[in-house]
């Protein structure tokens, strides 16, 4: 196959880009490369979406290669240092998402790579989350969890390439008719039936032609980076007794105060702090990196270079004022940097804020997410858009729902007709990315793509548009997803986001 590479429209658009860097012109490069054995369905991308579609898809019957940048499936939770799925199980332990997500949880928690916590009622501080009842999730140890989901996704048939990119695409006649990757064994072509782009960044379906659009709309600006890390020996029973002493979970008074001192030099000013699953183990989600664009490999270099620097600093910070941290110390800095936001699709039908108003059924609703409305305004880190700052209150317009349907169109990109794109690039306004992207829902999109790929593939339906909703939602209720409201566990306590 011959392969024809142009310069892509995103280059020049950074925001902290290195001058030096920037492209000056134009190439072109075209050669002939090895095509491999063909797939009914390529999965781009292994993180927790990626990681539900290709065992979906496999499911079904389809032979899957999942091809995954990183050098282990998990995207997010384990390259990402994000080892926490929210948005998947109120915190009396009842499921919101079903399905894989629900079997994957148990199944890693019974082997000891995950936790599923038990969560008090009573109290400020949550050691698995960051507010009483609501946001909370299930703690993962991300190194076990890479060797648990090798194991899940190799004894399941599925083909895997790690350390492989997604770089082109062949499209013919509206379908993708190759994927390109890039590995040690140079660039290679694989055909496919059927394509699911799982990169969390739409690449697939820029590199296919689909339209996109990326930040916010009025300039494009995306929502801060943050580079995780994992510290040990945090002493979470003197922590805990601090924060019910308190009752300030994020330390907004004690930053303020380190601020004034000039001991905090950071722009954001929040503490996130989540127990894993070794008891003195704490994962750090504190850190805001505004004006990174998630696009750009400078900008991406520059805030990994700040971050792991920030790393450091939070830490000897922590050690010396934030009780039960005096004897922390750096387990592991993530070496994915932590992207909340960039490219999202443009499909037929965006899920836009106000149609969350009210607790809606849509006729395509593939699963539910229990998670707050929270993406942090691209320039004001610790700023929520949707908060009104006079008063710390959620202003009017913010859907005041509990549960947050994921409908099957906001995955159907335009116009290539056998493309899915479960996860976080979806078809929203970017509010509703605050919901939506957390882990847990991003499986049971991955689950729903992956079973949709598998009715164009037995020829049940021509393209990703024509699936029949009905049917998909049925083949989901028996493999146990809760795609009904009805099935949602109905007594949580009800929440005022
Ligand atoms: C700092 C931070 C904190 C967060 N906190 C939480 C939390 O506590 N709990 C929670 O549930 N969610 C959290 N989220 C959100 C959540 O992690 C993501 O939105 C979610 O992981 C998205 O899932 P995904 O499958 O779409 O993409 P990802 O998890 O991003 O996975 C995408 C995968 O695709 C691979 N990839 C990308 N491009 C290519 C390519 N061209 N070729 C091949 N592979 C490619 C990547 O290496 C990656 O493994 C957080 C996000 C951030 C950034």
């Amino acid at each position: 196959m011959t392969l024809s590479l142009i310069e892509s429209s995103d280059s020049n658009q950074s925001i902290e880009s290195n001058p030096s860097i920037l492209s000056k012109s134009t190439m072109n490069f075209s050669r002939n490369i090895p095509v491999l054995a063909p797939f009914d369905l390529v999965v781009c991308g292994g993180g927790p979406s990626g990681c539900a579609a290709a065992l979906a898809a496999s499911r079904a019957g389809l032979s899957v290669l999942l091809a995954e940048g990183q050098s282990q499936p998990g995207g997010m939770a384990t390259s990402g240092m994000v080892s926490h799925w929210l948005g998947g199980r109120t915190q009396l332990g009842e499921w919101v998402v079903g399905g894989l997500f629900r079997e994957l949880a148990q199944e890693a928690s019974e082997c000891g790579c995950a936790v599923l916590p038990q969560l008090p009622t009573d109290s400020i501080y949550q050691p698995h989350g960051w507010l009483p009842w609501f946001i909370h999730g299930i703690p993962v140890d991300p190194f076990a969890m890479a060797v648990f989901l090798d194991k899940k996704l190799t004894s399941e048939k599925i083909s895997l390439l790690y350390e492989t990119d997604v770089i082109d695409t062949a499209v013919e006649h509206g379908r993708i008719t190759h994927i390109v990757i890039q590995n040690k064994n140079g660039i290679q072509a694989v055909p496919a039936r059927m394509v699911i782009d799982a990169t969390g960044d739409a690449d697939v379906a820029v590199l296919s032609g689909c339209k996109t659009v990326a930040g916010r709309d009025k300039d494009g600006l995306m929502t801060p980076a943050s580079l995780t890390f994992h510290l040990y020996g945090v002493d979470h029973q003197t922590l805990a007794a601090e924060i019910e002493s308190t009752r300030s979970p994020k330390f907004r008074e004690k930053i303020e105060s380190l601020r004034q001192k000039k001991l905090w030099p950071f722009p954001y000013d929040i503490f996130i702090s989540v127990k894993l699953v070794q008891d003195d183990v704490a994962m750090i989600n504190t850190m805001r990196l505004p004006g990174v664009n998630g696009l750009d490999a400078a900008s991406r270099t520059s805030a990994l270079i700040q971050g792991r620097q920030e790393a450091y600093a939070l830490l000897n910070i922590f050690k010396e004022h934030f009780p039960g941290f005096e004897r922390a110390e750096m387990k592991c800095i993530a070496p994915l940097l932590g992207i909340r936001e960039t490219r999202r699709i443009q499909s037929e039908f965006c899920l836009r804020v106000q149609d969350l108003s009210e607790p809606k059924d849509f006729e395509d609703t593939i699963g539910f997410s229990m998670y707050g409305w929270d993406l942090p305004d691209p320039q004001k880190p610790s700023h929520q858009p949707l908060v009104d700052e006079s008063n710390g209150k959620f202003i009017n317009k913010t859907p005041k729902v509990l549960y947050t349907p994921v409908p099957y169109r906001i995955m159907v990109p335009h116009p290539v007709r056998n493309l899915l794109c479960p996860g976080r690039a979806i078809s929203v306004e970017r509010d509703v990315l605050g919901p939506l992207r957390v882990m847990a829902p991003c499986m049971a999109m991955g689950e729903a793509c992956g079973m949709a790929a598998a009715e164009i593939v037995h020829g049940h339906a021509t393209d990703v548009a024509s699936v029949n909703p009905e049917t998909l939602r049925q083949k989901l209720r028996n493999v146990s997803c809760i795609v009904d409201r009805a099935a949602l566990p109905d007594n949580s306590p009800r929440c005022d986001p």
